[in-house]
């Protein structure tokens, strides 16, 4: 077995798979975004080695479904306390791994990585219940649906795979994860941590590979009943493919080009702050408000609070306390990043601060914005997945209204009004999974998350995450058959 060290913590590169470490001879090499340096070697895991983990799980499936919800909920609590114990290990090596920032690691990942097991564990709990009908008692039951195949992105790894992975077990499957090739450390934690737990061997294994690889042959094998997928619209075609061939529901939660419409009579300085926190990360945020629709009479007034609070944006190593914006994941997502400013650039907008790398080093890029930006230029259609906003204005809730649902996703939307029936109407009539209004990136677990046209298939949180990983079955009980009274 390898163990790699990675900021002090000692963190296995192989497979987890039936309960112990599995190695392949192929390995990939890991380096940290933030400089450059070596992080691992990690077990590229084959077809081989993803039918290995798919049969663990599949044999460990018929006693983890029997425990029921009551049985299961004490281990995966002890999972979630497991999450929070090592709660700066997590952290560090999550920053390390993809550059996110150490404090939001800290504070709000991690917190919310092991609130992820315990909410569902405890929600799993109270799902079944009765519909009274004229002739019949129908009796709604939640049954375990089987292997669930999880495949995760690399810009929130260890809270995007702990959305999946509570649910997927507090609903009695057994599941193969596969975490993302650029980030992939906090999820070999998260196995030692589950075994830690008393999680049984099977019911959680990890396969670690390329996605075109471990990935592909996880989603095609066909003995998985769930493919529960985050990542880019692209491979999100792919899983829907897979998915269709074996017949398997999937749930696809995929890219956004989120509109962020400040109106007039907006909090200015409250949708200032929030406008510069789009920039977090490196803009490496799904949900992010990107395209910034200002209402045309506060453009000028609200541009000048935009400048001030973006200038507090400090771009740097993402373990120091004062920085907000990190390093992007990879030179070749730097790369694709600055692309798509230059094309921008060539075609007519106009930077009114960044549009070029930062000295910090070799993958950090300036908190950008993008102004004469007409709504058919890519910089206005496509998801770029860096520190890069674009500035439109409007005159009227029809012409912002047209602008938001402008582009081929709809993952989210941020509105900034006081006016409440005017942001009711425009709530309304926006195409997003999620809209936030005069607040940002607030997830209530109980609520539904997705996205709506390109940006996702299906939702997730709450009873529609056990939807989806629940086979729903309905016992309809002839009333008075058992002698009681009909
Ligand atoms: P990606 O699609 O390249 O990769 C996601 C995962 O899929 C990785 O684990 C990868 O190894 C795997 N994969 C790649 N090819 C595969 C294949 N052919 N078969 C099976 N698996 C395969 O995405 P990414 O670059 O890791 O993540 C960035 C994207 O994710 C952005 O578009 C972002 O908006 C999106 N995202 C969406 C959400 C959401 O909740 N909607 C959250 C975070 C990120």
């Amino acid at each position: 077995m390898k163990i790699a060290q990675v900021g002090g913590v000692e963190v296995s590169t192989d497979h987890w798979i039936g309960g112990r470490r599995v190695a392949s001879s192929s390995r990939f090499e890991l380096r940290s975004p933030i400089d450059g340096a070596h992080l691992a070697e990690v077990s590229a895991g084959s077809a081989d080695d993803v039918a290995a983990a798919v049969d663990a799980a599949r044999r460990a499936f018929p006693a983890w479904a029997r425990l029921g919800p009551e049985g299961r909920a004490p281990l995966l609590r002890r999972f979630a306390d497991g999450i929070r114990a090592r709660a700066e290990e997590l952290a560090a090596v999550e920053t390390l791994d993809n550059g996110s920032l150490l404090l939001g690691n800290v504070h709000r990942m991690v917190p919310r990585a092991a609130l992820n097991v315990e909410f569902f564990a405890d929600w799993a709990l109270k799902l079944e219940h009765t519909i009274d009908g004229a002739e019949v008692t129908n009796h709604v039951r939640y049954e375990p649906a089987g292997v669930a195949a999880l495949v995760t992105p690399w810009n929130a790894p260890l809270m995007l795979t702990t959305w999946k992975v509570g649910p997927a077990l507090a609903a009695g499957n057994t599941i193969v994860v596969k975490p993302p090739e650029w980030a992939p450390l906090t999820c070999s934690l998260l196995a030692d941590i589950a075994h830690a737990a008393g999680i049984p061997a099977g019911v959680l294994n990890v396969v670690q590979g390329i996605g075109e690889d471990a990935g592909a042959a996880l989603v095609a094998h066909r003995d998985v009943d769930r493919i529960s997928f985050t990542g880019s619209p692209d491979t999100g075609r792919l899983i829907g493919v897979a998915g269709a061939r074996n017949l398997v529901p999937v749930s696809v939660e995929l890219g956004g080009k989120s509109p962020f419409i400040v109106c007039a009579d907006a909090d200015l300085d409250g949708a200032a702050q929030t406008v510069a926190m789009q920039y977090l990360n490196a803009g490496q945020v799904c949900l992010a408000g990107t395209r910034v629709l200002v209402e045309a009479s506060v453009s000028e007034a609200f541009l000048a609070k935009v400048r001030q609070a973006a200038a507090a944006m400090v771009v740097g190593d993402p373990r120091e306390p004062g920085t907000r914006v990190g390093p992007l994941i990879t030179p070749e997502h730097f790369s694709r990043v600055q692309g798509f400013v230059e094309r921008a650039l060539a075609d007519g907008a106009v930077a009114l601060w960044g549009g070029r790398s930062h000295g910090a080093g070799a993958q950090y890029f300036e908190p950008t914005l993008l102004a004469n930006v007409r709504a058919d230029m890519e910089i206005a259609q496509h998801e770029v997945f860096g520190p890069v906003l674009t500035w439109q204005t409007f005159r009227d809730d029809e012409e912002v209204v047209t602008l938001a649902n402008g582009t081929r996703y709809g993952l989210a939307a941020v509105i900034f009004t006081r006016d409440e029936p005017r942001a009711r109407r425009l709530a309304a009539q926006v195409v997003a999974g999620t809209v936030w209004v005069n607040c940002f990136f607030v997830r209530d677990l109980a609520a539904p998350f997705g996205g709506a046209r390109e940006s996702g298939i299906g939702r997730e949180g709450g009873t529609w995450s056990f939807d989806f990983f629940s086979d729903v079955k309905n016992v309809a009980i002839r009333k008075g058959s058992f002698g009681e009274e009909a």
